[in-house]
């Protein structure tokens, strides 16, 4: 059953981070009201909502709680207990469903799950001893990434392997850490995102495809739209589009991709729910990313995805906050300042945001160089 609900609806989010405050802010705007579930009563979301049920994600009371005050539930973060989220689906409102979540739960699952909608992936294999390792290297005749199926993110849980040495201190070093995959090591050209949204009546809208790039494995800047041939970017779209229709995919997600020396695109990974790939779509679309998220999951009509001029969007992470506030008033003029109001700057903690638009891809890049210094 879908429902359509109208402005000034109660909106619960699982989850209390950037994603879920920029959420709450885009409803807001709208005229809904945001019910949070965070054990940090003064986070990010909890700052700017009007309910907090201050509480670990996994507490399946104060989860039901939450979706009891609330018309329509969603979430921000990737890592809730399916039990959790099964016990809501029978109490309450979550059009995304489980199955999305569970599909970025678990690489191996989701290597799987992309291949069978018709993508392609890295060559992997399930790794249960340090031979499995060996074997897989002598096979592909190249490096290979070691990682945990679950719970990982901004490069956690990964160790490259290039020796034999190297595959025995990976293999010592996450053998007790759960399920594992192998992948082959990918000689990057680079690293692209889609973004898209589906809302629940199946209305699809998808952003233009983004350029990431990375450093030490979380993601330092985005460009949009991403350099690449026409081609390269409608192959994106139509995997998004795929994904959304086989999984019937409800808000927005995104999909990271690599694309190699040779021009072919690979399916990284993928995340059920705004992206901070996407969050240049605040200032440089027609809609934003998060915009788009309340209207899917309330079953509004989605807005228009239009990049209205390109953009580069840079992370600014704990080490990066002094250098921001003592150049604010040059960066400040330049591009779209944001903080997510977060107390402790620890480093690699993501703090905040700018964003730099130009009439052209090389406008943008040029006007966010006083701020590329500071991250040198
Ligand atoms: P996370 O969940 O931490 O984002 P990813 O699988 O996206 O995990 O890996 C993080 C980054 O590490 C990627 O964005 C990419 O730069 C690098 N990386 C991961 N897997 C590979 C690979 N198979 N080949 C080359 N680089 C990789
Ligand atoms: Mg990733």
């Amino acid at each position: 059953m879908t429902k359509t609900l109208a402005p000034g609806a109660m909106i619960g989010i699982i989850g209390g981070g950037q994603l879920g405050r920029m959420m709450a802010l885009a409803a807001k705007a709208m005229g809904d009201r945001i019910a949070v579930l965070d054990p940090n009563e003064k986070g990010p979301c909890a700052q700017v909502a009007d309910d907090i049920f201050a509480s670990q994600y996994n507490d399946q009371e104060a989860a039901v709680k939450l979706a009891e005050k609330s018309d329509v539930v969603t979430y921000e973060f990737e890592n809730i207990d399916t039990p959790v989220l099964e016990k809501l689906i029978t109490k309450s409102y979550v059009p995304q469903g489980s199955f999305p979540l569970s599909v970025s739960q678990h690489r191996l699952r989701e290597k799987e799950a992309f291949k069978e909608v018709g993508a392609q992936v890295v060559p992997y294999r399930p790794v249960s001893s340090r031979a499995d390792i060996d074997e897989a290297l002598q096979e592909w005749h190249s490096a290979a990434v070691l990682k945990t199926c679950s719970g990982g993110y901004d490069g956690k849980g990964q160790r490259v392997i290039k020796t034999k040495q190297e595959a025995k201190r990976a293999w010592e070093d996450l053998c007790d850490k759960g399920d594992l995959i192998l992948e082959k090591f990918v000689s990057l050209k680079k690293e692209l995102s889609v973004v898209a949204t589906r809302n629940t009546h199946g209305e699809m809208s998808v952003f233009p495809l983004a350029e990431n790039e990375h450093r030490n494995n979380v993601l330092h800047c985005t460009i949009a739209p991403a350099r690449v041939s026409e081609k390269i970017a409608l192959e994106a779209e139509e995997i998004a589009r795929n994904v959304a229709k086989a999984w019937d995919v409800v808000g927005t997600f995104a999909i990271e991709f690599f694309l190699d020396e040779n021009d072919r695109l690979y399916v990284n990974e993928w995340a059920p729910r705004p992206h901070n790939s996407g969050h240049y779509t605040i200032e440089a679309c027609e809609t934003s990313q998060f915009a788009q998220h309340i209207r899917a999951v309330t079953g509004r009509p989605l807005g228009s995805p239009r990049l209205l001029r390109p953009a580069v969007m840079i992370n600014i992470l704990g080490e990066h906050v002094p250098g921001v506030n003592a150049s604010y008033e040059r960066i400040g003029n330049k591009g779209h300042i944001h903080f997510y109001g977060k107390d402790e700057a620890k480093v690699g903690r993501k703090m905040g945001h700018i964003t730099f638009l130009g009439e052209t891809v090389e406008e943008a890049i040029q006007k966010s160089e006083p701020a590329q210094q500071i991250w040198q």
